[in-house]
């Protein structure tokens, strides 16, 4: 709908997607450039070239600080084969496995969880906990049919990180009811305040159970490059590499290379774009919370704030079509991130300040007429 009135002359400010405003780095693109000149457009080991392999395992080792092998490693066109082959791989369709994720989250957790023919079991997050599990009610759904839980953070839609206590709770039960944890780390390195965001896989004893998912989307400006990995023991690995053999062959030799020049070069870029972010995150919080009847938590990582708007009393799904249609300002609803969602908003700030404060501006008018 965006697109369309965007289409019709109209000026529409798109805070909806969720993916850099930033071209990829250029030394990494003249890297994939100069792979195709060369010829490195045949096709590659499933898993991942060892090149590649090798420079993941060695930056997942010294940022989460674990010991991880290349075998450890798998290759995949963006990080979302890493979250369905290792799922398909584990679920025994019409065993009664039961997947854990949090809600609101990542709608591709749900729809992989059915196609896997697992049983999904939202569990809610808490607002007042910066959208931290309800662990009280992550306790209640955890039985011996739990397969697996699904984590994510820094989070998408809420921007929240686990802290290092909740994480230490799941990997209790982790380990009494003997399930896997799948933890989408592709926003890793996008936090705030010089703060880092703890993998589960360090700590003791999750290594063999946890999946750490990651990719070069978000870091590095990638996404239409198509490039993610996962991590996870290896013979489970082999497994995944099997389900990438027989679906998507491998991976593009060239984004491949791209890739290792990434991790292996200048990591400058990345720093100084986390610093915008951050300024404009605090601009977006500041902005939103100036504006009466809204309430928005300061997000830790990734780039969305997750304002509450409950308190007008209108349809989340209704709000963000309003919003579009009487302002211009493309967000997404809080509802299309699971029941939970519903009475907030995801408001993604990867885009300039200019763009940010018009928004602002727009948001500010269109909410001072509403009743509350
Ligand atoms: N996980 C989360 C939480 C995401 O937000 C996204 C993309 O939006 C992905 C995974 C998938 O990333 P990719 O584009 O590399 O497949």
């Amino acid at each position: 709908r965006a697109n369309q009135l965007a289409a019709q002359g109209r000026d529409i400010i798109h805070l909806e997607i969720g993916q850099p405003d930033f071209q990829t780095y250029p030394h990494i693109s003249l890297a994939g450039v100069r792979a195709i000149v060369e010829g490195q457009t045949r096709y590659t080991p499933p898993a991942g070239m060892p090149g590649l392999r090798e420079a993941i395992a060695a930056d997942v080792s010294v940022r989460r600080g674990i010991d991880v092998r290349p075998e450890d490693v798998v290759v995949g066109p963006g990080g979302k084969p890493g979250l369905f082959f290792p799922l398909l791989a584990l679920i025994e369709p019409g065993r009664g496995d039961e997947v854990i994720y949090p809600d609101p989250g990542f709608p591709t957790y749900r729809a992989m969880i059915e196609i896997a023919g697992g049983l999904p079991r939202p569990v809610p997050l808490l607002e007042e906990k910066n959208f931290s599990f309800d662990l009280e009610a992550f306790d209640a759904l955890v039985s011996e049919r739990t397969r697996l839980v699904v984590l994510n953070s820094p989070a998408n839609p809420t921007g929240g990180v686990m802290p290092r206590a909740d994480l230490e709770h799941i990997a209790a039960a982790a380990q009494r009811h003997d399930f896997w944890v799948m933890s989408d780390e592709i926003y890793a390195r996008l936090v705030y305040d010089g703060r880092t965001a703890p993998s589960i896989a360090a700590l003791p004893g999750m290594r063999e159970r946890t999946i750490i998912v990651d990719g070069f989307s978000k870091t590095y400006a990638m996404t239409g490059w198509r490039l993610g990995f996962a991590v996870l023991p290896a013979p489970l690995a082999e497994r995944v590499e099997l389900l990438l053999t027989h679906s998507v062959g491998c991976t593009a030799a060239f984004t491949q290379i791209a890739g290792i020049e990434a991790l292996t070069g200048p990591q400058e870029e990345v720093n100084r774009v986390v610093e915008i972010y951050q300024s404009r995150r605090d601009r977006m919080v500041a902005g939103l919370n100036a504006i009466p009847g809204v309430r928005c938590q300061t997000p830790q990582g990734a780039f969305y704030t997750f304002p509450n708007v409950s308190a007008f009393g209108i349809p989340s799904d209704e709000l963000a079509m309003r919003i579009l249609d009487e302002t211009g300002v493309a967000v997404l609803s809080g509802r299309g991130f699971g029941s939970h969602g519903e009475g907030y908003l995801r408001l993604c700030y990867a885009n300039s300040l200019e763009n940010i404060e018009r928004a602002l501006a727009r948001l500010a008018a269109f909410f001072a007429d509403l009743p509350r």
